[in-house]
């Protein structure tokens, strides 16, 4: 069978492709503790559950305006306000069937063959997929650990060139959980400042899993704000990651351009989860608050097991569910049977001989490191990260 040339552009995310590998050997029997979950393992909050009832009893059952209900729009708008104190009109807003349909209409809507997207490294899997389905180029940004995984403003400056047309990163980043400070966004921020043809994409989806209170938007700086495009939803936040909601913030053009690729492509998403998506933006925010708290509790007993862990070389996250070991130190090493030669490997290592499931840092392009999930309760952390210590201590 012959199919598009376009699939051998991308691949399965490796994100999905861990978590159906889990489910496989769990099938087969085995005690699989998985911690390369990418969602939080809460059950949506109560208050969301009844507006979704209440919005099938009173018969929400038809096709929606493509880019939302316009009250569902203008809570959107009143999220912003609240939260982030910027000022958008529902004509800016799009929703859509999670963060990564919104990612998806914004990058197809502003790059094509011929542009080049600077992504920092490490970076959410999706990205370069998208930007590879456009034909643009993927310019990676690589960023250390040194550097707690932020870029710098020179570091941003030297990779532009004239054909940047887009720049693409999440803060607080999944997978490395660094977060920009405010000090921090304007420093590159400047930089874009003189290069008015570049578009900027801020993912924000974990803007509520962060430890260090407020959280900052580049679309703050006025100067930006005509270009930047917020990407957010209800996934991670609310703990709704099946309803599949997304929304972004854009200017016009860039909304209405998002709103005809959806027209054609999806119609929008489910008419009930934009009726309970009004009562979870405009609720007060109790349940996240709840669930953070629990988040940072794992993120400290996380914290302690990897500092148990010799050769493990990490920051501290300050936002996400994710510690982001560099793991070096175990490559070359073997446990007799097999030589771990990449944090593939390793990864492939401690699923089939510990039986957790971990997701490697070549997804995110950075081939050092592994993602470990903490969105999974505190026993099964322990469990975890008990049987990483005993697999890890044989590679020799
Ligand atoms: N952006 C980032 C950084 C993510 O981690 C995810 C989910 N893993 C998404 C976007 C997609 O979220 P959604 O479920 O809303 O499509």
């Amino acid at each position: 069978m012959e199919l598009s040339s376009l699939l051998s552009r991308f691949s399965e995310p490796e994100t999905l492709r861990m978590a159906k590998l889990g489910r496989e050997l769990r099938a087969k029997g085995l005690d699989i503790i998985d911690l390369s979950l990418g969602e939080p393992d809460f059950d949506t909050p109560e208050h969301i559950k009844e507006a979704a009832k209440k919005a099938i009893d009173e018969n929400w059952s038809h096709y929606t305006p493509v880019s939302g209900y316009l009250d569902l729009r203008q809570a959107v708008c009143s999220k912003f306000k609240r939260d982030n104190n910027l000022d958008y009109k529902p004509e800016n807003i799009v929703v859509s069937t999670g963060a990564k349909q919104s990612l998806a209409n914004a990058i197809l809507s502003i790059v094509e063959t011929g542009d080049q997207v600077i992504i920092p490294t490490p970076f959410w899997v999706t990205y370069q997929a998208l930007v590879d389905i456009t034909g643009a180029e993927a310019v990676l940004l690589k960023s250390s650990l040194e550097h707690g995984y932020k870029i710098t403003p020179e570091e941003l400056e030297a990779a532009i060139t004239p054909r940047t047309k887009l720049f693409i990163f999440s803060s607080p980043c999944n997978p490395s959980g660094s977060v920009y400070k405010k000090d921090e966004l304007e420093g590159l921020a400047r930089v874009f400042e003189k290069y008015p043809h570049i578009y900027i994409i801020s993912d924000e989806i974990y803007e509520y899993i962060n430890y260090g209170g407020k959280p900052e938007s580049i679309a703050q700086f006025d100067y930006l704000k005509d270009r930047t495009i917020i990407i957010n939803g209800l996934s991670k936040g609310f703990a709704m990651t099946g309803w599949r909601l997304g929304y972004m913030a854009a200017p016009v053009e860039i909304a209405k351009a998002c709103e005809k690729l959806q027209g054609q492509f999806t119609s929008g998403t489910s008419s009930i989860t934009q009726r309970a998506a009004i009562t979870a933006l405009t609720a007060p925010l109790d349940a996240t608050h709840e669930m953070l708290k629990e988040f940072e509790r794992r993120r400290k007993r996380v914290m302690e097991l990897m500092h148990g862990i010799e050769g493990f070389k990490f920051s501290e996250p300050d936002g996400a569910f994710y510690a982001f070991p560099c793991v070096d130190f175990y490559f070359g090493k073997s446990d007799g049977e097999e030589v771990i030669k990449n944090a593939d490997d390793l990864c492939m290592y401690l699923l089939n001989k510990a039986h957790v499931s971990t997701v490697t840092g070549s997804a995110f392009g950075d081939s050092q490191c592994l993602r470990l999930s903490f969105a999974n309760s505190m026993e099964n952390i322990e469990k975890g990260f008990a049987r990483i210590t005993e697999a890890l201590k044989k590679l020799k």
